[in-house]
């Protein structure tokens, strides 16, 4: 519920008002507003309490508030949230390009394509370092080797660095070395790592699950708001499906239920949604032009070689045509 105080109400009241709310055993939220103050409350809350709440002083009216993404929705927190990481800003108007290979290889590959996603106008690297395989034969990631890969290659370019975290001693590992925590869609219900996410202070990036629903994602990210962390990006990358001809089901139309549900950046992996690199630049410009925040995107100069997900990787010189047209189209949308 919301607790909207009155215009005239005093800080003695507001005090009075949390103090309850702590002792009935739910969290308040203050919300400072243009005009009024608000106060959210999570927590299950019966409706004695809510008019208990109602008749306190200092209090105008108290409203329940249906969703039960409280924090992650738009009822406490109209605006949209807006983030620095590096000189990329994320959110409101604003489109970030992150850009990189699927997998950290190695040191000399990682430099090379971050210097090039860098020259191609990407302002957040991405690579993983430990990489969730449907085959335990396939190559895994280099782990801590490629955290300590990816710092050099953010030494050496300036650029932020976004990596993901399996399991808890991962994150761990991923939080010494990372600007943006990746948690990726095979983990997006795994509430342990979400609770331990939540209590860092780094931005975290929540894909979508791969069969996830707008509403089980967005309680997701509620886990990461409820524990305290507010930078969290929402990452749609495709969901299951059952064609062959496209890796996974590109929802564009999640953008749009997001962005009215929820004031939390929504981005796109064009990459590991489709799975095709000749689908890549169509669907990032269908992204940008849907007011989605951003891009995930995978690129790599050497395909054939890559040592995961090579079919969808896009080279250097696509993503750096890319993103002058996504500038572009970015551009005449604001004009
Ligand atoms: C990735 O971005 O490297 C990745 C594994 O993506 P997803 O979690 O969407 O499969
Ligand atoms: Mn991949």
């Amino acid at each position: 519920m919301l607790v909207m105080m009155r215009r005239t109400h005093s800080p003695e009241e507001l005090q009075a008002l949390l103090d309850t709310i702590e002792k009935l055993g739910y969290t308040a939220h203050v919300l400072p507003g243009e005009h009024s103050l608000a106060v959210g409350i999570t927590g299950n809350h019966s409706s004695e309490d809510r008019e208990k709440l109602n008749q306190m002083p200092g209090v105008r009216e108290v409203i329940p508030v249906s969703s039960p993404y409280k924090l992650a929705g738009r009822s406490f927190h109209p605006e949209d949230t807006i983030f620095q990481v590096g000189d990329a800003t994320f959110g409101g108007n604003h489109f970030v390009v992150m850009g990189g290979p699927c997998a950290v290889e190695t040191e000399e590959q990682t430099v090379r394509l971050a210097h090039a996603v860098k020259a191609g106008g990407a302002q957040i690297l991405r690579g993983g370092a430990y990489k969730p395989r449907t085959s335990p034969y396939a190559f895994q990631g280099l782990g801590i080797d490629g955290l300590k890969i990816l710092a050099t290659a953010r030494a050496e370019t300036g650029l932020p660095v976004i990596t993901e975290a399996l399991d808890l001693p991962s994150l761990d590992a991923v939080y010494e070395y990372a600007d943006i925590i990746q948690i990726g869609t095979r983990n997006m219900q795994n509430f342990a790592l979400l609770k331990a996410a939540s209590q860092l202070d780094k931005p975290v990036l929540l894909k979508r699950g791969l069969s996830a629903t707008i509403d089980e994602w967005l309680m997701a990210a509620e886990y990461l708001l409820a524990g305290g962390n507010e930078r969290v990006i929402l990452c749609e990358r495709g969901l299951r499906h059952y064609d062959p001809h496209t890796r996974n089901l590109l929802d564009l139309g999640a953008v749009l239920a997001v962005r009215k549900l929820s004031h939390l950046p929504i981005v796109i992996d064009p990459s590991h949604s489709l799975g095709h690199k000749s689908m890549v630049v169509p669907a990032s410009r269908a992204a940008v032009a849907i007011g989605a925040h951003g891009l995930l995107v995978d690129v790599h100069d050497r395909p054939q070689e890559a040592l995961c997900d090579g079919p969808q990787a896009i080279s250097p010189e696509m993503f750096s045509a890319m993103v002058q047209t996504l500038r572009r189209i970015e551009a005449a949308l604001l004009s």
